[in-house]
């Protein structure tokens, strides 16, 4: 039984995290991209996750009544964050004042991009930066509704699809939830990351990874704090192919959230 068409999967892991037999997992399919592959020994048939799948059933998309531009005005935070730092601030707001749970995703030291949730403003520094790969959202969605019913606000930014699926997943709206769609042109699978990684036959195993120099685009790979490999956006070539859309999700090509309406 299939969830979905798989060429408009979002890897967004709404059944997953819907799923009360976990009888859902996560594969790669052939073109190297994670999706939910259903064993049928453990599934009864309740149809939730088709029910849940944004992609049969659209979430409901809404205009913006207004629109500001605005960056960080301290330099710290907007030199090391990606596009202005407004992610940041809003974290920040949500830890210093106590007000509950922040999620976002960071790369571990295996350069896996995963989501996660941050407790203090110093874990919050992990959120930093766009990470060009697709992020893993695992469990997130189950702790999402864990803070919710324990009367928590919640803020979770990701890409439009993963809003989708957890506005989808969680079935109704919470007042104390917060959800940032950033604008997205499409994301990478993390396998291909691995794959030109590996094939880059460095003498060290790097743990860390960033797109940015200060002032531009830069592919640069870490071994404890040292920069190992670097290469300006325009010289690489997992940075020109993400640039040039080359190998995104198949799903991604026709992105029903890229629009001026969001999902919200
Ligand atoms: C895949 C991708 C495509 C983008 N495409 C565009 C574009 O076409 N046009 C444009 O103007 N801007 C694009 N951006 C930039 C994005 O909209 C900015 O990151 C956003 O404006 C936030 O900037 P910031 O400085 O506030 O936070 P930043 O420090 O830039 O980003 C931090 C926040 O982004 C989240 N984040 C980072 N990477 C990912 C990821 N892979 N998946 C889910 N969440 C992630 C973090 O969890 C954190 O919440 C893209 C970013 C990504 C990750």
């Amino acid at each position: 039984m299939s969830i979905y068409e798989s060429s408009k999967c979002t890897s967004c892991m709404a059944c997953y995290n819907a799923c009360t037999k976990n009888c859902i997992e996560m594969n790669y399919n052939n073109s190297n991209n994670l999706e939910p592959c259903i064993n049928e020994n453990l599934c009864v048939h309740c149809n939730l996750c088709l029910h849940l799948c944004p992609e049969n059933n659209p979430v409901q998309k809404n205009r913006s009544l207004e629109a500001y531009a605005c960056w960080s005005l301290n330099d710290l935070e907007r030199k090391s964050s990606s596009s202005g730092g407004i992610a940041s601030i809003f974290y920040s707001h949500f830890i210093t004042n106590k007000l509950g749970s922040t999620y976002g995703c960071s790369y571990d030291e295996n350069l896996q991009l995963k989501f996660s949730k941050a407790n203090t403003v110093e874990d919050l520094i992990k959120f930093k930066t766009s990470k060009y790969t697709q992020a893993y959202i695992g469990n997130t969605f189950k702790e999402v509704l864990q803070d919710l019913k324990e009367d928590k606000f919640v803020i979770f930014v990701g890409t439009p699809c993963q809003v989708a699926g957890l506005k989808k997943f969680l079935r109704k709206d919470f007042e104390k939830l917060l959800t940032i769609d950033l604008i997205c042109h499409g994301i990478v699978s993390q396998k291909y990351l691995d794959d030109y990684i590996e094939g880059l036959h460095l003498p060290q195993k790097p743990d860390k990874l960033t797109f940015r120099g200060e002032y531009n685009y830069y592919f640069n790979l870490y071994k404890n704090y040292k920069i190992i490999f670097s290469e300006k956006s325009e010289d690489n070539l997992f940075f020109k192919a993400f640039l040039d859309g080359l190998f995104y999700r198949e799903n991604c090509y026709t992105c029903p959230y890229a629009s001026i309406n969001r999902v919200r």
